[in-house]
């Protein structure tokens, strides 16, 4: 026998070959891993996550492994590209263009707009991460009409944990699951923080630690949970709202932590005729702190029985009961009206919304409470608070919960999430070990001070917008609406109809184009959202929107520019395609300014520098934008003299600050001339370079000190501020009670001077704009036949692909190549339905054919199915005749983006009415067998796309090209 290896792994496998390894971010999903790419000679054979870095410490998914085959994707655009002359939208012609007359036709008509109407032009993206640079472009273009696709994903869970704690999940803040004793996730499948979640959950169960579920599909996550709870979908507020009642009743709530740092014992005006009931009455000599957002509250005393300023050294405010203010006005504090509020909201009451037992609501209530009060964890980690109390110890209650999509994606989950919000607060559980902990640049004020313009005044003629694109509002005036309170922006962000719509309503944008509703656009420019198929409800009609005439024979969205670097079901709509690079052919930036990758020890950003040169004529569009933004000559890309500023976007990121000297742009790490500084100071010309050497990413770790309750950290406060963080260091007192609500509903009813509803909405404003949490059921079920669709229809993404990135990935695709929808076996049965069998999915919006999956993790008043899976025939450089096109099949077609019309003939949009949150699971639906001799495949189907110029032919034999018989076989 030879003594030599077969194989020997150790053995380079091409001898001669140049190999490197670089590393960069992943963007196989939103995640952002830091990933090593090995190359050999020149072409990445392998992907690998990168152990010293902060997020995945080494762990890398399937997705992000399978990069590589994204790369290779036969669906690659290649060139840019113009609709054939003659040819319709739709039809899919395209004739190969330079990216000189690219740019020439998109600089033509851009600065027409731009002179004339900037309304006209609307930029929407999708799950892009350069939402700073996104969103200046269309600042300084002058558009009201930017929005990313925040609106139709959880804004919800944004909007509504930061309007009541000043920070979210995800991005902002999460559980801390290396300490938490107890742990409750809800309506989270597979999280946006993929890997590093999985990784904590790993850890937390290993040291012990229990988990619950409560979801109405037992997948993703919960599989490992200890408990699962399953829940109807749409009633997790009626659930939170039970058992803060219960946690109140069993006095297991954290007093000294309510008292102190939230609004819970702030006295509220009690005078209904008053023009500031429901508001905190203040003290008008009080201590504001700041004036912009003054803190001259009352506590009612309880030593002394009289009001006093709030924290004013040796007293203590009453949380329940009734009280006589000196003038005479009656007030109460806010937690006395939150137990009001939820006196009604028993375990049994929950139980008929919810399907839980009320027993269960009350064991778990009882559990939470219970673990948060005898569990603590004490750290001897000294610190200040804002009032100037030394405390000798940080404190935490070992309960941590997670939520996402599954509260926020319906017109009810603002409410749900600010439930949530409350009751992780009077569990003592924010920003404290064990709990929930902040990521900079969170904690914010309440809300952030980022505000929309104020009026149709803030749109001008070839000057910027006056405000940001998106923000947060904090009274009626701050509305974007003109003088009769008209929306003004497309999508009717800002407006009466979804006054906190912080991330926009992308999902309503094409049906308001098409229909000139507020008013027509010229030219809609999509960057990397599929809006013809599973980013749009209502897909179908949508497809119809992008192609449909006017009497003038024009199309009523005149023209569609799609940036993106695959051919898709959306490139097929569009006038000029710009092809875009993969995420290993660009730099790209996670900014503070945007969406960073912070840990809960500190700010951190990261980056992507290219490690392969980009694919034919692609070009990213970050070049794209500095490009136009240069050419259109917008001010903050232009010279004083008119001249270009940038010569391209590596340029800009380190040269841009976001005013003139502030020290602070895009990225965090090694300012200054020399490097040698962080969070501020000068543009480094080497910055690229720095973040190169040290694996894309900058770390800064705050001392011990800063890292917990930094809500009311007076040390962290002013660090924050100074870093450029926050304008301001007032503590951010967690909202039990909003105001900012109550001032909407004031407003409402009449009460308020200042911006009015128009009067069909005053009903409408005045009953969501409620100042304490309550449940309502989703506004879809008034609109429904409850009893002909009896059923909650779902989707979610699937752990193995985002979106519908990955229908075009080799490897990926073997693991989901089509979707099935899983259906209770009970629920199957009873319709009559077998394992794997065709059937019908109707909601009062449409119907899909699609195949059954029998299932016991799913409660039998829902069904569900993986989103993105199926396929246009054709898309993606798929066969006609492909799994994806043939079996897969998509959900949307169900979904409605508009309500039914009210008795004015006004639609408004499926979402939340507080924040415009796209409410996709309100959906209802009915199931039936298909017929035998129907057509065993998907329906609806739509004609088979065909490649456009320069995409590659379809590889048929991957594993050959692997073993380096590259092209041998296509
Ligand atoms: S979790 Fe997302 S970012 Fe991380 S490796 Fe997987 S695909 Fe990439």
């Amino acid at each position: 026998m030879s003594s030599n290896p077969v194989h020997d792994p150790l053995a380079p496998p091409v001898p001669d070959a140049h190999t490197e390894v670089k590393s960069t971010t992943c963007y196989m999903c939103a995640c952002r891993c830091g990933i090593k790419v090995h190359l050999r000679n020149g072409e990445v054979r392998y992907i690998e996550g990168n152990p010293d870095h902060p997020l995945n410490k080494g762990v890398i998914c399937a997705k992000g492994g399978s990069g590589i085959m994204k790369q290779y994707s036969p669906a690659r655009l290649t060139k840019p590209l113009k609709r054939k002359e003659g040819t319709e939208r739709g039809a899919n012609q395209y004739e190969a263009i330079s990216w000189d007359e690219a740019f020439g036709i998109l600089e033509k008509r851009l600065s027409h707009l731009r002179a004339t109407d900037p309304r006209k032009f609307a930029l929407f993206t999708g799950r892009d991460q350069m939402q700073a640079l996104t969103g200046l472009f269309a600042r300084q273009f002058g558009t009201p009409n930017y929005a990313a696709h925040g609106g139709f994903c959880s804004v919800n869970m944004a909007a509504g944990m930061i309007y009541t704690i000043g920070g979210s999940f995800w991005e902002f803040g999460g559980p801390d699951l290396e300490r938490a004793k107890l742990f409750f996730m809800i309506g989270t499948a597979e999280d946006h923080h993929s890997n590093p979640l999985k990784s904590a959950i790993g850890e937390f169960k290993r040291q012990g630690g229990r988990f619950v579920a409560i979801n109405p599909v037992r997948s993703g996550y919960a599989a490992i949970a200890d408990e699962w709870i399953p829940i109807k979908p749409g009633t997790d507020g009626a659930l939170i709202l039970a058992i803060i009642r219960e946690i109140i009743a069993l006095g297991l709530y954290d007093r000294e932590f309510l008292a102190r740092y939230t609004n819970a014992g702030q006295l509220v005006n009690q005078d209904p005729d008053s023009k500031d009931f429901g508001m905190m009455v203040r003290h008008p000599e009080g201590e504001k702190f700041n004036p912009l957002r003054p803190h001259n509250f009352y506590w009612w005393d309880r030593h002394s029985n009289q009001p006093v300023d709030d924290h004013v050294d040796g007293a203590d405010p009453a949380l329940f009961g009734s009280f006589t203010m000196p003038d005479g006005t009656p007030v109460k504090p806010s937690f006395q009206l939150l137990k009001e509020r939820v006196a009604e909201c028993t375990p049994e009451w929950a139980e008929n919304i919810t399907g839980i037992p009320a027993a269960t609501i009350k064991r778990i209530a009882h559990e939470m409470g219970v673990t948060a009060r005898d569990e603590k964890i004490e750290l001897p980690i000294p610190w200040t608070d804002f009032w100037g109390k030394e405390h000798e110890k940080v404190t935490g209650n070992p309960v941590a919960f997670h939520a996402m999509r599954g509260l926020a994606a319906h017109s009810n989950g603002f409410h749900s999430i600010r439930a949530l919000a409350i009751l992780m607060s009077l569990l003592g559980t924010i920003d404290r070990p064990g709990g929930f902990r902040h990521k900079a640049p969170y904690p914010r004020a309440i809300p952030p001070n980022a505000r929309p313009p104020k009026g149709p005044e803030g749109v001008q003629p070839n000057t910027p917008l006056n405000g940001a694109p998106l923000g947060w509002v904090e009274n009626p005036d701050d509305l974007f609406v003109d003088a009769g309170g008209q929306p003004v922006r497309l999508d009717k962000g800002f407006s009466w109809e979804h006054p906190f719509s912080a991330h926009g309503l992308m999902h309503n944008a094409i049906t308001n184009a098409w229909r000139g509703d507020p008013y027509p656009i010229d030219t809609l420019l999509l960057f990397m959202a599929n809006m013809a198929w599973n980013s749009s409800m209502n897909t179908s009609e949508v497809r119809k929107m992008l192609t449909d005439k006017g009497t003038d024979g024009g199309y009523k969205i005149p023209f569609i520019v799609v940036c993106d670097a695959f051919q898709s079901e959306t490139t097929a709509f569009a006038d000029l395609i710009l092809p875009d690079t993969t995420y290993l052919e660009r730099h790209d930036c996670m900014s503070m300014l945007d969406r960073p990758i912070s840990e809960y020890d500190g700010p951190v950003d990261s980056v992507r520098i290219p490690v392969l040169d980009p694919k034919g004529e692609c070009k990213p569009f970050q070049e794209v934008l500095v490009e136009l933004a240069s050419r259109l000559k917008f001010p903050a890309f232009t010279t004083a003299d008119g001249q270009r500023k940038f010569k391209s976007y590596p340029d800009f990121v380190i040269n841009y600050e976001t005013a003139p000297g502030s020290g602070i742009g895009f990225l965090t790490g090694w300012r200054g001339e020399n490097g040698d500084q962080a969070m501020r100071g000068a543009p480094n010309p080497r910055q690229w370079e720095a973040y190169e050497k040290h694996g894309c990413f900058h770390h800064y770790h705050l001392a011990p000190s800063m890292q917990y309750m930094r809500n009311w950290n007076k040390e962290y406060l002013e660090w924050s501020q100074q870093a450029g963080m926050r304008r301001d260091n007032d503590p951010i007192i967690i909202h039990l009670y909003s105001e900012i609500m109550q001032s909407f509903r004031l407003a409402a009813q009449g009460k308020r001077p200042g911006k009015q509803p128009p009067a069909q909405l005053r009903e409408r404003v005045a009953q969501y704009f409620d100042p304490l949490p309550f449940w309502h059921a989703p506004l879809e079920d008034a609109q429904s036949d409850l009893v002909k669709y009896p059923l909650n229809a779902l989707t979610q993404r699937p752990m193995a692909m985002y979106h519908s990135w990955d229908s075009q990935n080799a490897w990926l695709r073997q693991i989901h190549a089509y979707n099935y929808l899983y259906v209770n076996s009970d629920t199957a049965r009873a319709a009559g339905i077998e394992d794997g069998g065709w059937m019908w999915v109707e909601s009062q919006w449409g119907k899909v054919r699609c195949q059954c999956r029998y299932s016991e993790a799913v409660e039998p008043g829902t069904v569900w199915t993986w989103n993105a899976v199926g396929k246009s025939s054709g898309a993606w450089n798929l066969t006609g005749d492909a799994n994806e096109a043939q079996q897969g099949f998509l959900l949307n077609h169900l979904i409605s983006e508009e309500l039914r019309a009210d008795a004015h003939g006004k639609r408004y949009s499926n979402s939340d009415p507080i924040t415009g949150q796209a409410a996709w699971y309100d959906v209802r639906v009915r199931i039936y067998p298909a017929k035998g001799d129907e057509p065993q495949h998907s329906y609806p189907q739509f004609e088979t796309m065909q490649p456009v110029p320069g995409m590659e032919p379809r590889k048929m034999a991957w594993l050959g090209w692997f073993a380096g018989k590259k092209g041998d076989k296509q």
